[in-house]
C-alpha cells in the first residue's frame, strides 16, 4: 500500500459534476488501501478571470492583494473536494495554507515553498482521513497569503509529497501524459512511459505545457517520482523519475519548442573584456531573462556580433535597454521576433554520436534556415523561423524514429 499525493489540475475539477467524478478516483484509491493526501487547483477558468477582475480595478493592482485574490480560487476548490468525498462517507477535511501553515519565501505573484509544517496533515492521515490541500499557496512570514507563479499547484503537490514522504505523486490533468512532442501539432507524437526528471525539466522549460518546471526541478532535487496521467482515462500515464530507473532505448526522448521567442543582435560591437557583461547587465536588472547567447570570434581582434534571445513580451523594453545603454557601441542593431526555438531533449544523446548531425540533416532536408544553435549535456536547441516549426518538429521527430 503506498502513500500518495494525488493533484488534480484546473479542467479535472472544472465543474462540481468533475469535482465528484475526482472524489471518486480518491474513493477507489482509499478502498483500494492506500494513503492520500490530495491538492487541488482553481476550476478552470477561475484564475484567469480573477486576474481580469483585477485589471478592471486596476492595471497595477497591488502583489499582495492580487496573491490573496488568486489564492481564493485553490481554497472553493478544497473546500468542494473534501465535501464531495464526506458525501462519499470518506473522511475528509481541507487545510488552507495557513492552518498547516505552508510557508513561502521571495516575491509575491512568484513565491517559493520554504517549509511545509506537517504535524496536522500527519495527524489527519493517521487519523485515516483525506486532507485537501489547495495547492499554488503559501503564506509568507508576515502572514500575508503567497502564490507560486501560474501552474503553482505542481509544485505545491511535489513539496508536500517529500514533506510527508509519499511513495509518489500523481498529477491528474486532461492529457494521458508526457508526449514526444504536442499532439496537436504533429499528430504522430507518441506518449512516453518514462522519462527522467532532467529531461523533464528540459522539456517543460522548452515549452512543453504539460507540468511546471520549478514543480520538476524540486521533485529532481528531492527524488520525488511523479506520476502524469490522465482523469478522463485509465490509461497508464507517464512516470516522471530517476534515471536509474529508466533504460533507453531511443536517443532522443522528446521534441519541444516555444512560440514566444524574439532574438536581437547587436552588429559591429567592440571586442574587449566586459563588453558582453556590459550588454547583459541592464537586463538582469530589469528581470529580463535572456537564453540562447551566441558571440562570433572577431576576424579583425576589434569588432564582432552578439545575438542573444529573449521573450517576445520583453523586446521592446531589451531594445530600449541596448540603445540606451552608453558602455556599448555597435554599429546595428537588428530584432526580429518571428522566431521560435526548436529542440530535442535526450539523455541518450550522451552515449551516441551524430546527434546533432541528425538533426541538421533533418532541417536542411526540409529546406529549414537554422539562426541559432545551443546545447546541453542532454539537450540541442535551434532558432527558425516561426512559420516553420511544424515542419521542423514532424521532420525531427520521424528522423529520430519517434513517429
Ligand atoms: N490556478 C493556478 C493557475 O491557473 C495554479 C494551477 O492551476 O496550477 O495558474
Ligand atoms: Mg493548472
Amino acid at each position: 500500500m503506498s502513500k500518495i499525493v494525488v493533484k488534480f489540475g484546473g479542467t479535472s475539477v472544472a465543474n462540481t459534476e468533475r469535482i465528484i467524478n475526482a472524489a471518486k478516483l480518491i474513493k477507489q484509491k482509499i478502498d483500494e488501501g492506500h494513503t492520500i493526501a490530495v491538492v487541488v487547483s482553481a476550476m478552470a477558468g477561475v484564475t484567469n478571470d480573477l486576474i481580469k477582475k483585477s485589471k478592471e480595478i486596476d492595471q497595477e493592482f497591488n502583489a499582495e492583494e492580487y496573491d490573496a485574490l488568486l489564492a481564493s480560487g485553490e481554497q472553493v476548490t478544497s473546500t468542494l473536494f473534501a465535501g464531495a468525498l464526506r458525501k462519499l462517507a470518506i473522511k475528509s477535511r481541507s487545510f488552507q495554507s495557513w492552518q498547516l501553515p505552508i510557508v513561502t519565501e521571495g516575491s509575491h505573484k512568484n513565491s517559493r515553498i520554504v517549509y511545509v509544517e506537517t504535524s496536522k496533515l500527519n495527524a489527519s492521515l493517521d487519523k485515516g482521513e483525506v486532507p485537501v490541500i489547495p495547492g499554488f499557496q503559501g503564506v509568507t512570514k508576515d502572514f500575508r497569503l503567497s502564490t507560486l507563479g501560474r501552474g503553482g499547484s505542481d509544485a505545491s503537490a511535489v513539496a508536500l509529497a517529500k514533506c510527508i514522504n509519499a511513495d509518489y505523486c500523481e498529477i491528474y490533468t486532461d492529457v494521458e501524459g508526457v508526449y514526444t512532442t504536442n499532439p496537436d501539432i504533429n499528430p504522430k507524437a507518441k506518449k512516453i512511459d518514462k522519462i527522467s526528471y532532467e529531461e523533464m525539466l528540459e522539456m517543460a522549460t522548452l515549452g512543453a505545457k504539460v507540468m511546471q518546471s520549478n514543480s520538476v526541478q524540486q521533485a529532481m532535487m528531492n527524488d520525488v517520482e511523479i506520476h502524469v496521467r490522465s482523469t478522463f482515462s485509465n490509461k497508464e500515464g507517464t512516470q516522471i523519475t530517476n534515471d536509474q530507473k529508466i533504460s533507453y532505448d531511443k536517443v532522443i526522448t522528446g521534441v519541444a519548442y516555444s512560440k514566444d521567442d524574439a532574438k536581437i543582435t547587436l552588429q559591429g560591437v567592440e571586442d574587449r573584456p566586459g563588453i558582453a557583461a556590459s550588454i547583459f547587465q541592464p537586463l538582469y536588472e530589469n528581470n529580463i531573462s535572456v537564453d540562447m547567447i551566441v558571440q562570433n570570434i572577431s576576424s579583425d581582434h576589434k569588432k564582432t556580433d552578439v545575438t542573444f534571445t529573449i521573450k517576445r513580451e520583453d523586446l521592446k523594453k531589451s531594445v530600449e535597454l541596448i540603445k540606451n545603454n552608453k558602455e556599448i557601441k555597435c554599429e546595428k542593431i537588428d530584432y526580429d521576433d518571428k522566431v521560435s526555438k526548436v529542440s530535442i531533449v535526450g539523455a541518450g544523446m550522451i552515449t551516441h554520436p551524430g546527434v546533432a548531425y541528425k538533426m541538421f540533416n533533418s532541417l536542411a532536408k526540409e529546406k529549414i534556415n537554422i539562426m541559432v544553435i545551443s546545447t546541453s549535456e542532454i539537450k540541442i536547441s535551434v532558432l527558425i523561423n516561426e512559420e516553420q516549426i511544424q515542419k521542423a518538429v514532424a521532420a525531427i521527430h520521424s528522423a529520430f524514429d519517434l513517429d
